[in-house]
């Protein structure tokens, strides 16, 4: 099997992890997605590994190794610069999934048992990479020629075992533009309602894998035809069904208007879902916090990180920014710019333009702009400080800051250059 040359040193690792369990006696073989990958002609992004051998084993065999999960038999196992890693996990077949989240126990087992843990054909099959052949228990070949992503097994047993795969389904559905076999699909859509009890990390990381790439409106909608996304975006789901119907198809078009080049950051893409999603206007409350709008209450559930809340809520109140600024003064210009989440909301801005049928004539204005700066620097250094305002005798208070905002205003709009053409002005309107 051929993939691209960026690869070679990745792949050469994953077939010396191999090749050094079989010379000690174990069986080793490739497992799940890179495999899949592989007999799609794709390049995996990471490659697993298979094996009888115990982590305790593993850890003997490697030199540079970290437990990941050693109870359920996992070693991550570090290569040689630029080679990536390698995670090494032991057959197993995992015992009863009580809680709907994790298995309770798991008992090391063979090749077959490991194979049948798995969640879906495609992803269940081993590659020998020294015999290059692919070791397939479970149909998985035939489901990925068809287009098909199906359950092993009983799809609402695997569903019960693990509610995380409802959205796992869809996920790899959208990814390969694959079909979703009819007695999954329903099983999907009868257990919709039970993925709540998901731990919201393990939600939101299926999310990112799903809004970062490049089918991700197709993604979105096969939520909403599975029932998944108003259990997991209720506020997603009243956009889309009870709020105006421009706005969600104006949604889906951004989604699919992103560019990919390079890939947009997860909260970019969650943006452009949550375009629609009321956010709150207005002052802070007495606690001086800002008051929690929808949006704001997507992001605290789904626990992802504060930086990363605040980008979306950024970018989802900004997104109409940068059309005002643009008639408007250097200064507000400028200020928007420089915000670091600047350069997602131009390419936020440019996909809802695409959307809508419109030329993305303030994008491409703005991309200019940030890389001619034609009205000087977005954040020169400061004329004056509060130190200049007391060598000129005025009395501290709130006077500083409006003085001091002034000045920055005048000065980003170009008219005060200089630290005396500053001094100069305040003079002129400390008493106005
Ligand atoms: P990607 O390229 O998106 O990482 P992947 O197939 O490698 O796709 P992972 O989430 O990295 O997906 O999981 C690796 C493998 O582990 C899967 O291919 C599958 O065989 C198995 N697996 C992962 N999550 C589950 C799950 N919840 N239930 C059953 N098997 C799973
Ligand atoms: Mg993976």
């Amino acid at each position: 099997m051929n993939t691209q040359a960026s690869d070679e040193p990745k792949r050469r690792f994953a077939y010396e992890v191999v090749e050094r369990l079989r010379t000690a006696g174990f069986q080793a073989l490739w497992a799940g997605g890179c495999v899949r990958d592989l007999v799609l002609g794709q390049a995996p992004t990471d490659y697993d590994v298979a094996t009888d051998a115990t982590p305790e084993h593993v850890m003997r065999l490697f030199r540079r190794t970290v437990p990941v999960g050693v109870s359920f038999g996992v070693v991550r196992v570090l290569g040689p610069p630029g080679a990536g890693q390698v995670e090494v996990a032991t057959f197993r077949s995992d015992g009863q999934y009580l809680d709907g989240r994790r298995p309770e126990s798991v008992r090391f087992g063979r090749a077959e048992e490991d194979a049948l843990r798995r969640d879906f054909t495609i992803n269940g099959m081993f590659y020998d990479p020294i015999r290059d052949e692919v070791i397939d228990y479970v149909g998985g070949r035939a489901d990925l020629e068809r287009g098909v992503i199906r359950a092993i097994g009983d799809p609402r047993a695997r569903f019960r075992e693990d509610k995380l795969r409802l959205v796992r389904a869809v996920r790899f559905a959208a990814r390969f533009g694959f079909s979703i076999e009819a007695e999954t699909h329903a099983a999907i859509v009868a257990l919709a309602a039970q993925v709540t009890v998901v731990a919201a990390e393990r939600i939101a990381q299926e999310l990112r894998r799903l809004l970062v790439d490049r089918s991700r409106r197709r993604g979105v909608e096969l939520l909403a035809e599975t029932r998944l996304l108003g259990e997991i975006l209720p506020e997603v789901e009243d956009v889309r069904v009870a709020g105006d119907l421009e706005v969600w198809r104006r949604t889906l078009g951004t989604l699919a208007a992103l560019e990919e080049e390079p890939p947009p950051s997860f909260p970019l893409a969650l943006a452009a879902l949550l375009q629609g999603v009321p956010i709150q206007e207005g002052p802070a409350d007495a606690t001086g916090l800002w008051p929690v709008g929808r949006v704001r209450g997507v992001l605290g559930r789904l626990r992802i990180s504060n930086a990363e809340q605040e980008r979306v809520a950024w970018l989802v109140r900004h997104q109409d920014a940068l059309g005002r600024v643009w008639g408007s003064t250097p200064a507000a210009r400028k200020e928007l710019l420089a915000h670091a989440g600047s350069e997602d909301l131009i390419r936020l801005s440019r996909a809802r333009c695409l959307a809508e049928g419109r030329e993305p004539d303030v994008a491409e204005a703005a991309c200019r702009y940030l890389r001619e700066l034609p009205e000087g620097p977005l954040e020169p250094e400061p004329l004056i400080t509060g130190a200049d305002l007391r060598g000129l005798g005025i009395e501290p208070g709130p006077i500083y800051r409006e003085l001091l905002d002034a000045v920055r205003r005048e000065q980003l709009n170009g008219r005060l250059a200089t630290r005396e053409d500053a001094l100069r002005w305040v003079e002129a309107h400390q008493h106005k």
